[in-house]
């Protein structure tokens, strides 16, 4: 079968991409397909958590995501061993938790309702270039289209068809957890609303931070602890994450022996690298998301838009050769704060010395937390005055790893 446009991948890059055609060009959006390897609901790796970004991303799209159940985090607490700031993204909160699942197969039926086909259960396998498109061999018969749009995320099959470009991307690890809202065991020690988000084991060679999120499964209150490690900087690695997730979550009063510890990989945006090719485009983690958060939802929600505006243009000149889409990746306001997210997680992971880390969270919260918001996440931000201070992290300090933070036998990547 012949398609104009072909997604290859049903996460928010390709169903934003999906819904992006149908709004602006609704005549391609009509010869679009969408082929996705599971089917929705389907379980996806992810702490859900959305910022403001995502409300606005969604908003342009004519959707609301409250639909969706979700928790509103009241604040996060950005710290170094248990010392650091509150912070909040948005009016009233600080970020949105979704379950993954449940807000993808919700844009997954947008997108059916908009007319475009999603084919679940189909796995791509191989792409090979035509005279004027691409072939998409899949499980289920082999397809084919004037355009592909890798959105398949970070180990995709799309990407081989671009070439690496000037750098490298770093892929990242993270792992990931739920556990009851309250250990069985202890008393609660933190606020049932608050996220917290701790650089901890920066000096331990873990390239990011250790976090809690509150979120909701089935209507039940639960958190979602992980660690995400950017690997960006050439140093000496924490070796496994699963002694790390096991100090930080007894810190707590939880056992990580008591849960299931799973890991997934994302990939790093590096302005250096290729996201297009004759014929093909790269979104969302198949291109690149935030380096210093690893927060992925709203680039993926953005990159379709870019992407759909390139598909446009490319029907509307007769090239595809999609030579303009890097450029237009790195001017959009996501482009922007992805490079600066970049260039602010090597540098942070440079001097990830502890006493560098102490004055960074402990001594200048008003400063990084300006930072944060005006500088690393403020594209399409509506312009708000920053909340009020509020008494300090309402749980018992977490402490430097006790045990040296050696690899270890683990599951987990
Ligand atoms: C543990 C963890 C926690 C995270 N927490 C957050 C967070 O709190 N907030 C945040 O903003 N971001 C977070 N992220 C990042 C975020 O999950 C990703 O950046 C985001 O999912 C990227 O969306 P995507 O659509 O590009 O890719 P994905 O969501 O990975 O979607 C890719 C889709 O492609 C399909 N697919 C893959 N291969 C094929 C194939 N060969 N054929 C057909 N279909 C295929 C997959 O089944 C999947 O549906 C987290 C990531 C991890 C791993």
């Amino acid at each position: 079968m012949r398609y104009d446009v072909i997604i290859v991948g049903s996460g928010p890059s390709g169903t934003s991409t999906a819904l992006n055609l149908a709004r602006i060009c609704p005549g391609i959006a009509e010869r679009t397909l969408v082929l996705e390897r599971d089917s929705h609901p389907r379980h996806k790796l992810c702490g859900g958590g959305c910022v403001p970004q995502v409300d606005m991303c969604l908003e342009r799209l004519g959707l609301d995501y409250l639909e969706v159940p979700h928790v509103d985090v009241d604040w996060a607490h950005v710290q170094f061993r248990g010392r650091g700031f509150p912070l909040r993204f948005g009016k009233g909160y600080s970020f949105r938790v979704v379950r993954r699942n449940e807000f993808d197969a919700w844009l997954a039926d947008h997108v059916r309702r908009r007319g475009i086909e999603i084919k679940e259960e189909t796995r791509v396998t191989k792409l090979h270039r035509s005279d004027d498109g691409v072939e998409i061999e899949t499980n289920r018969g082999t397809f084919s289209a004037r355009v592909v749009v890798g959105a398949d995320g970070t180990s995709g099959v799309v990407r081989k068809l671009v070439p690496e470009g000037a750098k490298t991307c770093t892929v990242a690890r993270l792992v990931e957890l739920i556990t009851p809202a309250v250990p069985a065991s202890a008393p609660a020690t933190m606020a049932a609303d608050d996220a917290l988000l701790d650089f901890a084991f920066m000096p331990a060679g873990v390239q990011g931070y250790a976090w809690s999120f509150p979120t909701k499964i089935a209507g039940e209150r639960m958190r979602n602890w992980g660690v995400y490690d950017s690997r960006l900087v050439p140093r000496k690695s924490a070796g496994s994450l699963r002694p790390v997730v096991a100090e930080w979550m007894q810190q707590a009063g939880y056992r990580l022996d008591d849960y299931h510890l799973e890991g997934h990989p994302i990939r790093l945006f590096e302005a250096g690298a290729s996201f297009a090719a004759p014929h093909v485009v790269l979104v969302g983690d198949a291109a690149g998301v935030d380096a210093t958060f690893g927060e992925g939802i709203s680039p993926a929600l953005a990159y379709g838009e870019i992407a759909a505006r390139a598909i446009d243009d490319a029907f509307r000149r007769g090239d595809f050769s999609f030579a303009g889409y890097r450029s237009a990746v790195l001017k959009s306001p996501v482009g922007v704060a992805l490079r600066r997210r970049t260039a602010s997680a090597r540098a942070l992971n440079r001097f990830y010395y502890p006493w560098v880390q102490k004055l960074l969270w402990w001594r200048m919260g008003p400063l990084a937390r300006w930072y944060i918001k005006k500088v690393l996440f403020n594209w399409g931000e509506p312009d708000e005055p920053l909340p009020a201070e509020r008494p300090s992290v309402p749980v018992p300090a977490p402490h430097a790893p006790t045990a040296p933070v050696a690899s270890s036998k683990t599951t987990s990547r």
